[in-house]
């Protein structure tokens, strides 16, 4: 039996995760070894119990009476906190899903890969601040890296058995989110409830406000240089409203492979569970006569800079995605928490990439998970600092 467990699992990517595996057999099928979440213990208790999981992890100390009191009458074992998450992930799998949302999935996602087997990585974050910690790790364990991003998992496949050296471009799409077409006045006023609600996907908090500055994909321009280890200038980004072209890879004959369908993460994660083989997934099938037509528009870098900070992260390298990802989770706590305008978000992660590389922390030749770290908690206290300012 595949052994798999799922990071995350009642977030977003978690839950539809869960909802595959259910339908390939759930227990029948896979032994579950560990599930982890946050605070939705009930959901978590939920999952564990159907697809009987060894063990079942809260990240919040807090919520483990309540899990444990969920998980009553099963032996399944309940665990809390960041350390045990960690235990869990060490635990050996074939198939790992890191679905943690920021740079707490990073290190669950690096131990995970030290059994070997499959990672399936949804959590960007981890090649953002640490890709060639990532890529060693995976290479030192004989571990495969799958992305389940699904521009990343839509060039995997569009690549297919190409060789990168062929590769001259690489065209992430993006449906440009809420604001779209929002004026730099109005996007000043954007409210956190506006910048969550996204118009193609339904996904996490976090994940849906980057979509409404482009942060995220900032975050996914440098995790395709990462991951596919590309000059930055291979990296492009397309506005494509409709979300049905998934990314499209440019060889060096001028040829260009697009991945279509219909904007349903299943597509993606299903790929990554199955990989290599493929099978049939709960993904509606693209009409194309009533799609009609397809979109495209350059992105508009002043309005959204993020963009234009991704490219510097791309040149500057080292631990420069490190203190953009941490100063950007910083901004959009403060945002959420309505102490920061919408725009005000790429001005502070601008000030920490500034400050960061003044003071020299930038640039490195060896990662670790503890300079990655260091650098990660000094973007966050200096960012806040001067948020508080
Ligand atoms: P969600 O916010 O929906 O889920 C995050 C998961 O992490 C939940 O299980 C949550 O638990 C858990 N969690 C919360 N806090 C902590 C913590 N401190 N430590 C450990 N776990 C915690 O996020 P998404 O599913 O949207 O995104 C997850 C990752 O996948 C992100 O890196 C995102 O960028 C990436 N991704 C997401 C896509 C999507 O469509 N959603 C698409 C592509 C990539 P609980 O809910 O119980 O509190």
């Amino acid at each position: 039996m595949r052994r798999v467990s799922v990071f995350g699992s009642t977030g977003s990517i978690g839950c539809n995760t869960i909802d595959l595996l259910r339908r390939q057999g759930g227990a029948a099928t896979y032994d579950v070894v560990a599930l982890s979440g946050g605070r939705n213990v009930t959901l978590l208790a939920q999952q564990a119990r159907e697809l009987r999981a060894d063990i079942a992890v809260t990240a919040y100390p807090d919520c483990l009476n309540l899990l444990r009191q969920a998980l009553e009458g099963t032996d399944i074992k309940a665990m809390a906190g960041a350390d045990a998450i960690v235990e869990a992930a060490a635990r050996p799998v074939d198939w790992t899903m890191s679905a943690i949302g920021g740079c707490a999935g990073l290190e669950p996602g690096l131990v995970s890969l030290q059994h070997g087997g499959i990672l399936a990585l949804a959590n960007k974050e981890s090649l953002v601040a640490a890709g060639p910690l990532m890529l060693e790790t995976a290479a030192h364990h004989n571990a495969t890296i799958l992305p389940v991003d699904s521009e990343h998992s839509a060039i995997f496949q569009a690549l297919g058995a190409e060789d990168v050296s062929n590769v001259n471009r690489m065209i992430l799409t993006a449906s440009g989110g809420p604001f779209r077409d929002w004026s730099r006045d109005m996007l000043d006023k954007a409210t956190p409830e506006q910048a969550v609600a996204h118009p193609n996907w339904d996904m996490g908090r976090m994940i849906s406000v980057d979509s409404a500055s482009m942060f995220n994909k900032a975050l996914e321009m440098i995790e395709a240089k990462e991951f596919y280890q590309v000059a930055p200038d291979v990296i492009e980004v397309i506005i494509h409203p409709q979300s049905i072209i998934h990314s499209l890879v440019g060889f060096v004959d001028g040829s260009l492979l697009a991945h279509m369908g219909t904007p349903d993460m299943r597509f993606a994660i299903g790929y990554a569970l199955n990989w290599p083989e493929r099978r049939d997934l709960p993904v509606e099938d693209l009409d194309l006569a009533r799609l009609s037509k397809l979109d495209f528009e350059a992105p508009d870098e002043v309005r959204f800079p993020a963009l234009r900070l991704a490219r510097a992260v791309m040149q500057t390298g080292g631990l420069a995605g490190a203190v953009f990802n941490a100063a950007k989770e910083t901004a959009y706590e403060a945002f959420m928490a309505r102490r920061i305008r919408f725009t005000d978000m790429a001005v502070y992660v601008e000030q920490a990439l500034e400050n960061a590389d003044r003071d020299g922390d930038l640039k490195t030749t060896t990662f670790d998970l503890d300079k990655v770290m260091a650098a990660d908690q000094k973007a966050r206290i200096k960012t806040n600092e001067a948020i508080q300012l």
